[in-house]
This record gives C-alpha cells, structure tokens and sequence, in this order.
C-alpha cells in the first residue's frame, strides 16, 4: 500500500500512526535517497512511542539510542558502511539481540544481513513536499 505524504508533518503524523503497530525485536529498513524523508519517518516513530527527545540523523555516530519510550528505539544510519563485516563490527548482533525496534536507513548497504521479517520503508520523492511511502511487511498494517 502506498501512502502520499504531502509535508515532513504528515510524514511524521503517518509514521506515528505507524509507531501502535510496533514490537519488540522488529527491524525496520528504509529504501529512500538522501533528503527522501528517512529521519524525518523515524523523528514520527520516536513521538508514536513517546520519545520525546530530538531525533537527528546519525551520521557521524552510525546509530541512537532512545530508551524512554514505549519500546526501545535504536537508529542505525548504514551511510558510510562498505561491508556486512562491518555491520558485526559495530554490534548490530548485540542490538538485535535486546529486543529494540531497530530503524535503518540506507538498509541497502547491509541488505544480506537484514532477515525475511524485515519490515520495509519505502521513500521516494515526488515533489518538493510530496513522497510516496510504501511500508511492507509490518502485521496489522494495511
Ligand atoms: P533523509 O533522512 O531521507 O536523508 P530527511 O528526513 O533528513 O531525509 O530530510 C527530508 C527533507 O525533506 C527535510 O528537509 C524535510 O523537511 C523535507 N520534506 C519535504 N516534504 C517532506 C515530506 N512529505 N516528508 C518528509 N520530508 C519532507
Ligand atoms: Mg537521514
């Protein structure tokens, strides 16, 4: 199912929506460009699972942590990773491990780690302020 958004508000608001239908252990992976809306999706999550700290893109740090929530929330930004290795190199067995929603974005340079349950979010830019968003794989949504 595909879901237009049109402003990181709405974006946010549908994501928060989305935050009811979580559970401990899930992964979920973003497939989207650079400026698609990936931080923007995940900022709604943490207020769905009332985290209210801000949410900023890891980049430098590779991956947040939110522990005030209803769930864990653990942020991964795959960006600058070449390799799976690299992947077990940060931990990712350990966050897995604790039973958080893990939330990845650029799941596409780790893809033959993430397993059959992965939940996918897909994010494609359409205009200025317009995304197309298809989340597959996530039970009890659409
Ligand atoms: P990514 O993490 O995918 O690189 P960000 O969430 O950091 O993307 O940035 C998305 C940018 O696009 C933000 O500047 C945001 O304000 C803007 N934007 C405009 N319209 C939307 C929308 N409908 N959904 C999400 N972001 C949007
Ligand atoms: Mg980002």
């Amino acid at each position: 199912m595909t879901i237009v958004t049109n402003s990181p508000a709405e974006t946010e608001q549908l994501a928060s929506a989305l935050a009811d239908f979580l559970a401990p252990g899930m992964v979920l992976a973003f497939v989207g460009d650079l400026g698609a809306g990936k931080t923007t999706f995940t900022r709604g999550l943490a207020r769905g699972l009332g985290i209210k700290a801000p949410v900023t893109s890891p980049t430098y740090t590779i991956v947040n942590e939110y522990d005030t929530g209803r769930l864990h929330l653990i942020h991964f930004d795959m960006y600058r990773l070449t390799s799976v290795e690299e992947l077990f190199e940060i931990g990712w067995e350990d966050y897995r491990a604790q039973g958080a929603v893990l939330v990845v974005e650029w799941s596409e340079n780790v893809a033959e780690a993430l397993g059959p349950d992965t939940v996918t979010i897909q994010i494609e830019k359409t205009g200025n302020e317009s995304r197309d968003i298809t989340i597959t794989g996530l039970p009890g949504w659409g």
